[in-house]
């Protein structure tokens, strides 16, 4: 698709053929139903439990959009109070140059390998494969993106990379790729989470030991202090956030607050969100760097790719409002029968339908704002009321029009559209098509409703019944009784 911005993933196949074959998978759609319905039915329950639930929400979408508007403000306060606390802010345009600075970085310490947490933006500029090219080996450690890195697997959620898999699929990962990285899975490793978990335990244990330096994520930052923080559920982090001696972390530049106190809000909206939990088991949180304690090099990449250009937009720019609980996936009728990978990017479900194009152009990914029924259960879901089906409606019209401004030749669908609305902005030719809307509708109806039509209009009604329009039209009606007034048959 692009080879500028690795957001999307290159030769992957448009949504609607992506999501014809994951409907055919029935394992997957298996996997997916059980694990979105259970962490749906876990949030449900405790965000049921706070009384001002709301106004939380509120409060996190107001916070969001506040520091989105003033975000060069904010990064450069980050940045100052980043460097008096003992660390080094890098700046990166693109996927390409955050790259370049982190192996850079990397390689300074002489180091082969690396460790890694919460790195949703590290898949999103590919940096692994760029280590890799250098010569040096990016271990992940959160449990499910080490399935997915064992298995050679791509992620499929935003919070559970892999989710599309079930128990017997990751005990035979294990069985087959451990000993390939490392410390190989124990004799006769059987498919129950609690052995599954401590193989994985003592696979990674020996490379927290063993590594001088960690790269990370960030669910946050706080300007005004330059504290940088990580939730997790597992404890991998705070191994990754405290044994090495460097620490690099590589931050989308939305992802900054105001203030530390911002985080109250914030750290009640993104478990219950996510997980389904009242808080999150490990918050790790560091200021700089502290002599004697903790990595005593730190260094901090903000990452640009595409978010300054969708800031731009004032509909859009609403995305780097998220926060990446996901609550937006597990609610998704859409999601929730294709699956993560269908969306041929890094951030899938809604959210992804709504930052994958902006973050790379609406050309390179104009199928994503299309995938979604824009049933609205999004918006009801999302912390922070990300109006996504908002945006999609937006990115719709903007995938329209890029490809009139390339001139394509226009699709039955598009050719339709423009007579509908050469119509419906003609009181005239709205009348005259009502009129011989009805005995046109006969001719083609069975039972009282239209069904599949031949010609152009086929593909969209052999999946849509429509009913036969009215002998009389409201507007007629009208005219005829005065609005009832007089009485009407
Ligand atoms: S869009 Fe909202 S619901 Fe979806 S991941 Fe982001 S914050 Fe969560």
């Amino acid at each position: 698709m692009t080879d500028s911005n690795n957001v999307v993933w290159l030769g992957a196949p448009s949504f609607p053929d992506a999501a014809r074959e994951a409907l055919a998978d029935t394992q997957l759609r298996t996997n997916l139903r059980k694990a979105t319905g259970t962490i749906r039915d876990k949030r449900l329950a405790v965000t049921a439990e706070l009384d001002d639930w709301e106004q939380l929400r509120t409060a996190g979408k107001a916070l969001k959009r506040r520091t989105l508007r003033h975000l060069d403000h904010h990064l450069v306060r980050l940045e100052e109070a980043v460097t008096k606390a003992g660390g080094q802010v890098h700046w990166a345009a693109d996927a390409a140059e955050a790259n370049r600075i982190v192996t850079a970085l990397v390689k300074a310490t002489g180091q082969t390998e690396v460790v890694k947490v919460k790195s949703m933006v590290t898949q999103e500029i590919a940096l692994n494969e760029a280590l890799a090219e250098e010569g040096v080996s990016a271990y992940e450690t959160d449990l499910a993106e080490l399935i997915v890195q064992l298995g050679d697997d791509r992620p499929s959620h935003i919070l559970v990379p892999a989710i599309h898999r079930n128990r017997a699929e990751i005990r035979d990962i294990f069985r087959r790729e451990m000993g390939k990285w490392g410390r190989p899975a124990p004799e006769g490793l059987t498919d129950r989470p609690r052995d599954l978990a401590e193989a994985a335990r003592l696979h990674l244990r020996e490379k927290f030991l063993r590594a001088k330096v960690a790269v990370s994520g960030a669910n946050f930052a706080a300007a005004d202090t330059g504290t940088v923080g990580v939730v997790e559920s597992e404890g991998n982090g705070r191994m990754c956030l405290t044994l090495p001696e460097t620490l690099i972390t590589v931050m989308g530049i939305e992802k900054v607050l105001p203030s530390f106190e911002d985080l109250e809000v914030f750290l009640q909206l993104l478990p219950r969100s996510s997980t389904g939990e009242r808080m999150n088991p490990y918050t790790s949180m560091w200021t700089g760097t502290t002599e004697g304690d903790g990595p005593q090099d730190f260094h901090l990449v903000l990452l640009d790719n595409g978010r300054t250009a969708t800031l731009k937009d004032t509909v859009g720019r609403q995305a780097l409002a998220c926060i990446r609980c996901s609550a937006c996936l597990n609610v998704c009728p859409v999601y929730e029968r294709t699956g993560g990978h269908a969306y041929g990017s890094v951030y899938p479900g809604p959210i992804g339908a709504v930052l994958t194009p902006q973050l790379v152009g609406v050309e390179h990914a104009e199928s994503l704002p299309f995938a979604s029924t824009l049933c609205g259960a999004c918006y009801d879901a999302c912390p922070v009321k990300i109006n996504i089906p908002e945006v999609l409606v937006h990115l719709r019209a903007e995938v329209v029009e890029a490809k009139r401004a390339k001139g394509r030749v226009p699709t039955p669908e598009a050719l339709v559209m423009k007579a509908a609305a050469s119509v419906l902005s003609s009181p005239v030719k709205l009348s005259a098509v009502q009129r011989l809307a009805h005995p046109a509708a006969r001719l083609v109806s069975r039972r009282g409703t239209i069904g599949n039509l031949p010609g152009p209009l086929g593909r969209w009604t052999r999946t849509r019944d429509t009913a036969v329009p009215p002998k009389e039209s409201l507007r007629a009606w009208w005219r005829r009784t005065r609005g009832g007034r007089e009485g009407s048959k």
